[in-house]
């Protein structure tokens, strides 16, 4: 064992100060104590000895010993099991024990060899309390956002209608109307055309023979292809359930005076519906401005050029006229698919915190 280091007799004095769940105040004034000084044993109000059999212990947090550049593996002393040497480092505790009112800074583990399961339980009720504090500190900054949240996924919801309407529309159009396979020539935004060339190959007698052979060159490629997919879902029905969810949520929580009121259940429901109705919207957001890119004048100039080359793999006509969009097997014979005016609006930006 290392060295001993001086302890002074004043840390082994009882401070049975702490009758009351200590406050988060206290517990922010101990790290920070450990912060800037590096020896949780000399803190005012820690109990430098042996917690006694039996007792109820809490956790309250945990903390790292800084070693201000100094290479060591064990930095502070443990009053469960070495009051005079260095024992921990990292995730050290700050233990209350209410039976006694006394606070101990001691190693991540010590307790465990005195009571494990008294070790297992205040394990599990801190961890409780940091997932039930996460959730707590996430609500009170994201409630502020709230209404403003809602009226954005509100906005997106008619643009995600508008958007829904013209995918289900363009592809039955295509599919059932024209029969155009669309889909099937510009998978993943590439478009080919179909290039003749001839080869030499050798037979299976060694005779080399020439051949004719068709192959697919790159011609371009184009955004928006992704409203073409027959398996795309729509956006609006998530995207609706998700707000609904929230304005519940609103409703509940506008019933208390605190957020930190709320049981562990409400809680955790809520900070869950805020979080996912922000994802959904965030990506109901994202989708309608890749799909709508199928008719932006660059997608509609590139399709309708390519779509007129005799090499074309596929050959058609396309074009945007005011809120249509004209499509059929040739100019002559083009039917109108209607661009909802919603789904060109602003897409609206997700209110979001300065931190995140
Ligand atoms: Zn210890």
């Amino acid at each position: 064992m290392s060295e001993p280091i001086e302890v002074p007799e004043s840390a082994f004095e009882n401070k049975p100060w702490f009758p009351t769940f200590p406050a988060p105040d206290l517990v922010r004034e101990i790290k920070e104590h450990i912060k800037t000084k590096g020896d949780p044993h000399l803190w005012w109000g820690h109990t430098h000895t042996t917690p006694p059999m039996g007792g109820r212990i809490v956790y309250l947090d945990e903390f790292d010993v800084p070693t201000f550049g100094v290479t060591m593996d064990r930095v502070a002393p443990c009053p469960c099991c070495t009051p005079r040497h260095r024992k921990y480092k990292s995730g050290g505790k700050i233990a209350w024990f209410p039976d006694e009112a006394v606070i101990r800074l001691i190693g991540p583990q010590c307790y465990k060899s005195l009571d494990a399961e008294g070790h297992e339980l205040a394990e599990h009720e801190f961890r409780e309390r940091q997932r039930r504090e996460k959730y707590a500190r996430y609500l009170i900054t994201q409630l502020p956002l709230l209404p403003e949240i809602v009226r954005t996924g509100d906005e997106v919801l008619e643009m995600a209608k508008a958007a829904d309407e013209f995918r289900e529309t363009l592809q039955r159009r295509l599919a059932n109307t024209l029969f155009l396979r669309l889909w099937e020539n510009v998978r993943n935004g590439v478009l080919n055309l179909i290039v003749r060339t001839r080869e030499i190959r050798a037979g299976a007698d060694g005779d080399h023979q020439m051949r004719t052979v068709d192959k697919h060159e790159r011609y371009a490629t184009i955004e928006g292809w992704e409203v073409l997919d027959p398996r795309a879902t729509k956006i609006a029905p998530t995207l609706k359930r998700n707000i609904d969810r929230l304005q519940v949520m609103r409703f509940e929580l506008g019933q208390k005076q605190d957020v930190r009121d709320a049981d562990d259940l409400t809680l955790r429901r809520a900070a869950q519906t805020m979080a996912n109705a922000r994802k959904v919207i965030a990506a109901a957001i994202d989708r309608i401005a890749l799909e709508r890119k199928i008719v932006s004048p660059m997608t509609v100039a590139t399709l309708r050029t390519w779509g007129q080359l005799d090499a074309a793999t596929l050959k058609f006509s396309l074009r945007r006229n005011g809120r249509d969009l004209l499509v059929g097997r040739d100019r002559d014979h083009c039917c109108p698919i209607r661009i909802p005016p919603e789904m060109e609006r602003t897409l609206p930006v997700l209110p979001h915190l300065a931190d995140e």
